[in-house]
């Protein structure tokens, strides 16, 4: 076991030594606050948005990959698209979009009533490689993590079971402020050969009633370590904690980048982008950082086109 630490911001993976079983437990403090301050969308689409922040992180984890990893939602509801993106040196950003009138008039903060109906993807990016596509299903549930799980059931032979929690909380001085956590145990298929499969199902059983004890309150205190709450929960299952894997927020656009995009854009959509003054700004929708091109600037764009 490694020092314990109150270090927020962490992805931590663990194994259960008497079930083989691999989790991972997820601590996000400025991370997912960073952001949902900085978009300062109204209370439920922060909410929603920081569950996929937490999601994100949680099933970014538990691959290998060199690039992004990315969940989107896009459906017909007030909130038309989130996204949450986690590179694999933990560098995250995320957005949504929404109609503010149709959020606010929502009969509750379910995925039905804010997200309505759609699709819930999960992509891989590879660097250098463009992006390897991994799996799409319909929104289904309540929560986010339903929809998850509901991913996992349909598009690999994951068993996956988790816990998260997200909260705008107040330290009692009078400043509020976001966290969110997540505890996900995985049963990889490859780790369960036939002949323990009864052992596989009372190992799986005992763990989920384990990790069903968890409270959101746990998941969320920042006084407590991640150790202590691994102890706690899996104690008699033999936990072994291995090093954090340490989440930021990162951005990954760039003056270069947005360039790149405006010369793929035809002339005609390019001038209707123009100010009076001839030139134009582009708002990045993960940071808020504008690009501004004055007049001279996007001549020159258009003159580069590419096609
Ligand atoms: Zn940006």
């Amino acid at each position: 076991m490694t020092a314990e630490s109150i270090a927020d911001d962490i992805s931590k993976p663990f194994q259960l030594e008497q079930s083989a079983l691999r989790g991972r437990l997820i601590r996000l403090g400025d991370t997912v606050d960073v952001v949902l301050t900085r978009h300062d969308y109204p209370p439920a689409v922060s909410r929603l948005l920081g569950e996929m922040f937490v999601l994100a992180a949680t099933l970014a984890g538990g691959l290998k990959f060199k690039g992004t990893f990315s969940l989107q939602t896009r459906s017909d509801g007030p909130i038309s698209l989130m996204v949450a993106d986690c590179t694999h040196d933990g560098g995250m950003r995320g957005y949504a979009k929404f109609d503010a009138e149709a959020v606010a008039a929502a009969d509750d903060a379910s995925v039905p009533s804010l997200l309505g109906k759609g699709h819930f993807a999960v992509t891989v990016d590879q660097d250098n490689q463009g992006a390897a596509y991994q799996g799409l299903v319909e929104l289904e549930g309540d929560s986010l993590t339903d929809c998850i799980h509901q991913y996992f059931r349909q598009s690999e032979q994951v068993k996956t079971g988790m816990k998260i929690a997200v909260e705008h909380l107040n330290d009692g001085a009078g400043t509020a402020f976001w966290r969110a956590g997540a505890v996900m145990v995985q049963c990889l298929p490859e780790e369960v050969s036939a002949d323990q499969d009864k052992d596989a199902i009372e190992d799986w059983r005992r763990t989920m009633m384990l990790l069903g004890t968890v409270k959101d309150a746990e998941l969320l205190d920042p006084d407590l370590s991640p150790e202590r709450l691994l102890l706690r929960l899996f104690h008699q299952e033999g936990v072994r904690i291995f090093d954090p894997q340490p989440l930021s927020v990162r951005c990954r656009c760039s003056r270069e980048r947005v360039e790149a995009m405006l010369k793929r854009f035809q002339p005609e959509d390019i001038d209707s982008m123009r100010q009076e003054d001839g030139g134009l700004f582009v708002t990045c929708e993960f940071c808020n950082e504008t690009y501004r091109f004055d007049e001279r600037a996007v001549g020159e764009l258009i003159g580069q086109r590419t096609h």
